[in-house]
């Protein structure tokens, strides 16, 4: 479907998602990303929070870059419910008409982005993993329009073995959905303030409005890899379950936490909350080690970003030695312990 006046959308938004009144990391993340965005398109970021009572939550989002927050409060808001949440975002987008949006692709941003992109008739393209204003097509075509300022989307295709740069050039907004851990949140600007503008489109239940009976909240014990300074990631090449003990051992001196390759998680030795990379947790730390992982492209996807990489493989030949700081060649049963034996050592001699 092609819309007319697609110059009368400006702006972009970011979908501030948040549960019990707590703002989802990737709220921040996205509005990183949509801050770069809008300097391009020298325009400003919007964030757009939804929800019962939120209103306070203005200020964290201009903190971390929002120039305009849309705050939609509604009792009807007070836990996620698609239908109330979808008319919402919706009525923000018919109402504001920005030229992006983003969401996040959390388990909400997955119910929601695409519900709301239907509704809004426009494309969306989902778990981007980079955002940029450029030309399209890329490369001109024949006697085909290029486009200027468009948003492309770029995200793993055909199950990871290459990569697609997808735009919209001919509806608005642009919406893609990220996942969480993959753009950068800035530093927060203590005191910064933010425009808040209140909007209502005004709330009727009907038959897709839920009743939600309960919720129940899932109770982890699981470490979150995405918020660990030191990840201890460990590959098929560990050899078992039990082997992952010389891990944990590394990772507790270290003060770190123990990660996995996928492979890991189908041999059942780790839980999948564990799993690093494409179809795992996209993950950031500042030192990575990768021991015994090949470095298959949808491994590195999750870790490529980490501050330092540091790979023990017995094969000189692996993969993850082409993105590792600093690679060790040999055998981890000998090589980890050792480490382990070294690093307490000059722990004890401090
Ligand atoms: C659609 C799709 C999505 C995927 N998503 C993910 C994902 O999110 N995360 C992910 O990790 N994978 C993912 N994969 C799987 C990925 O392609 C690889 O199969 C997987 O990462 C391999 O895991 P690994 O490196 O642990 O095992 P392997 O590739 O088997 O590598 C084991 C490594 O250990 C080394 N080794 C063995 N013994 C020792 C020893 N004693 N000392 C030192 N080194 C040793 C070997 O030399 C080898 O390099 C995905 C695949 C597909 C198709």
């Amino acid at each position: 479907m092609n819309k007319m006046g697609l110059e009368e959308y400006k702006g972009v938004f970011v979908f501030a998602q948040q549960v019990d009144n707590t703002l989802n990391g990737v709220a921040f993340e996205l509005l990183g990303k949509g801050k770069e965005l809008a300097k391009d398109l020298n325009t400003e970021v919007t964030a757009v929070l939804i929800g019962s009572d939120v209103k306070g939550l203005a200020d964290q989002l201009a903190e971390y870059g929002a120039d305009k927050v849309i705050v939609v409060d509604d009792p009807e808001l007070k836990n996620y419910r698609t239908e109330p949440y979808a008319h919402a975002l919706a009525s923000v987008i018919n109402e504001f008409k920005p030229e992006v949006m983003l969401v996040g692709a959390t388990a909400i941003g997955r119910d929601l982005g695409p519900t709301v992109s239907a509704r809004v008739a426009t494309g969306l393209t989902a778990d981007c993993t980079v955002l940029e204003i450029g030309d399209f097509p890329i490369n001109p075509v024949g006697n085909q329009e290029q486009k200027h300022n468009q948003l492309l989307m770029t995200r793993p295709a055909f199950g990871g073995n290459t990569i697609a740069t997808i735009a919209c050039p001919d509806n608005r907004p642009q919406m893609a959905t990220v996942r969480p851990g993959v753009m950068q949140k800035i530093a927060p600007i203590k005191g910064a303030k933010a425009e808040v503008i209140e909007f209502n489109p005004g709330f009727t239940p009907n038959n897709r409005y839920v009743e939600i009976m309960d919720i129940v909240k899932e109770v982890k014990n699981t470490a979150n890899i995405m918020d660990a300074k030191i990840l201890v990631s460990g590959g098929r090449g560990v050899g078992s379950k039990e082997n992952f003990k010389l891990l944990e051992d590394l990772a507790e001196v270290l003060g770190g936490t123990v990660s996995c390759s996928r492979a890991v998680v189908e041999n059942g030795w780790l839980p999948v909350d564990l799993q690093v990379g494409q179809t795992g947790k996209t993950v950031r730390p500042q030192i990575y080690f990768a021991i015994g992982i090949s470095g298959a492209i949808q491994h590195v996807a999750g870790m490529e970003d980490s501050d330092l990489i540091i790979a023990i493989n017995k094969d000189e030949d692996a993969p993850i030695f082409d993105v590792a700081d600093y690679g060790l060649v040999g055998d981890l049963n000998k090589i980890v312990p050792a480490l382990t034996k070294a690093l307490k050592e000059e722990m004890a001699a401090k």
